[in-house]
């Protein structure tokens, strides 16, 4: 039996912009084919068993032919598989998704198209260019500017500079100078504002602006180079008013995340909205403890009368082993609950469970301060936390009542990042690094071989909070700044006021 095949619009590149059409067909995609203008982010929202095929596109030594993309998505159909062929775009806007269906409709091969956003439409907005206005412009044209051949191109020149419409040319960089000149000796005046928009609403957006007459020498000035975008007319005059993209307070600024895996991905969404370009490298890995010991305290909880949360791990994995042994929340309705971070909080609210003090200040220090105010001799604390967690509470606490470390895991060295490190500290410039504890600090210093280290003193390197900040000093970083509050907005706010 035949499976089916999805020819995806994948959207310009923003990560957001995709349709909740495209987000169900790469979910269920058993094999998922894909290029380069479709955001390989999306690949991570796919099953983790789903095949992924690269089939490149233009300039790639990787590329496959039309003929030969064709051919994968037909023999995996006719595996009985579901296949996504993820495009950039739209997938009828110069996509060959036309070509793609007939070819499976001559094979019997079923198949659906979910459209996307056109590159040629909301490339332009994020440019600060709307594609038509009432005062400017009549109509708008989408034209290849994949000039192969000037007798067969069937462009009608003439029309398109008489018309007075916006004209968006797809695929056409290299041939630049040849379209302006077309058009200029069609009629369009010289001074006709164009634009040319390279990774159009990617985070590494960049725009050159000028005339049909200077619009090559700003191109190449800003260094652009393909894929990019070129929109001639009236309307790219609106860009210094309407572009809100490139506004956003960390637009081009290139950032790296060091984080564990499990906690990251909220800083980097955060920093992604406004505009930087995140760089997330897991230096650390979160390994659980052996679940039976954890069970075992798990198993006689009523034995405590405070429970102190010591980050936002311990708090999934104590959870989860509740769980596992069929109990829940209820479970902790008899004690106090306090939690180290306010992302620590926050996450036990996820759980139901609102900690019984907010402290002003979330460090160590002041939760014992706090505590120490309240415990009597007859209280008992349990400690759910990482290996690595300091020990300041807990000698705090000793000498007032019973203090009991519950160890929920270990946190170890990424090793597999050094890879990605390498390639990113070789091929980017970053603006900033940050750092949100003290042991993202040292994995990443142990992750870095001397001449990376030397590399990391051109980077501006901001903490979470003065505990951290100590240890990077410790280890020969310097602090550029540090936040306060000592949370991830606090980070983010430091970030934008830099
Ligand atoms: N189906 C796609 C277009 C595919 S043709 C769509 O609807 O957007 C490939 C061309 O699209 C590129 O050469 C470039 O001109 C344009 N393009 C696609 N995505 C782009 C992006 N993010 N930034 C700039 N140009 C892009």
């Amino acid at each position: 039996m035949s499976g089916k095949v999805y020819l995806v619009g994948a959207g310009p590149g923003d990560f957001k912009l995709l349709t909740l059409k495209a987000l169900d067909c790469i979910k269920e995609a058993e094999v998922l084919v894909y290029d380069r203008l479709a955001n390989a982010e999306y690949l991570n929202l796919a099953r983790p068993t789903a095949e992924r095929i690269y089939v490149g596109k233009a300039s790639s030594d990787h590329t496959m032919t039309q003929d030969e993309i064709n051919e994968v998505l037909a023999v995996k159909a006719k595996e009985g598989k579901v296949v996504t062929r993820l495009k950039g775009g739209d997938p009828y806007v110069f996509g060959r998704g036309g070509e793609e269906g007939e070819y499976l409709l001559e094979r019997d091969i079923p198949f659906e198209v979910v459209p996307g956003i056109t590159s040629a439409i909301g490339g332009l907005c994020y440019a600060g260019i709307p594609i038509t206005h009432r005062d400017y412009t009549p109509s708008f044209h989408v034209i290849t500017g994949h000039l192969k051949d000037e007798t067969k191109d069937r462009i009608n020149w003439s029309a398109l500079a008489s018309m007075q419409g916006t004209l968006v040319f797809l695929m056409g960089l290299s041939n630049l100078n040849k379209i302006c000149t077309h058009l200029m000796q069609n009629g369009l005046a010289a001074s006709t504002p164009a634009a040319v928009i390279n990774w159009a609403t990617r985070a590494n957006q960049k725009v050159a602006t000028g005339t049909l007459m200077t619009i090559e020498e700003e191109v190449k000035n800003a260094g652009l180079t393909s894929p990019s975008l070129i929109v001639v007319g009236e309307v790219v005059n609106l860009r210094d008013k309407l572009n809100f993209f490139e506004k956003r307070p960390l637009f081009g600024k290139n950032i790296m995340v060091t984080r564990s895996r499990t906690q990251s991905s909220d800083l980097k969404a955060k920093l992604q909205d406004l505009g930087a370009n995140v760089f997330e490298i897991p230096t650390i890995e979160i390994v659980p403890r052996e679940a039976s010991l954890i069970d075992a305290t798990l198993n006689c909880l009523e034995d405590y009368t405070y429970v102190v949360f010591g980050s936002q791990n311990a708090v999934s994995l104590f959870f989860e082993r509740l769980y596992a042994i069929g109990k829940d929340a209820r479970a902790l309705g008899n004690m106090k609950v306090v939690a180290v971070g306010s992302a620590t909080a926050k996450s036990l609210e996820g759980y139901g469970i609102r900690p019984d003090f907010m402290p002003e200040r979330f460090t160590q220090e002041s939760i014992a301060e706090l505590l120490e105010r309240q415990l009597t001799k007859e209280d008992q604390v349990l400690m759910p936390q990482g290996s690595l967690a300091r020990d300041i509470l807990a000698t705090c606490l000793e000498p007032i009542c019973q203090v009991e470390s519950l160890l929920m895991y270990d946190t170890v060295l990424n090793e597999g990042s050094k890879v990605l490190l390498k390639e990113i500290l070789e091929t980017q410039t970053l603006d900033y690094i940050t750092f949100t504890s003290s042991s993202t600090a040292k994995n990443l210093m142990a992750l870095l071989d001397e001449e990376q280290k030397e590399k990391l003193k051109d980077i501006k390197c901001v903490s979470i909070g003065e505990v951290t900040s100590k240890t990077m000093k410790a280890l020969g970083l310097e602090v550029y700044k540090e936040a306060t509050p000592f949370t991830i907005d606090g980070l983010i706010q430091c970030l934008c006021e830099a």
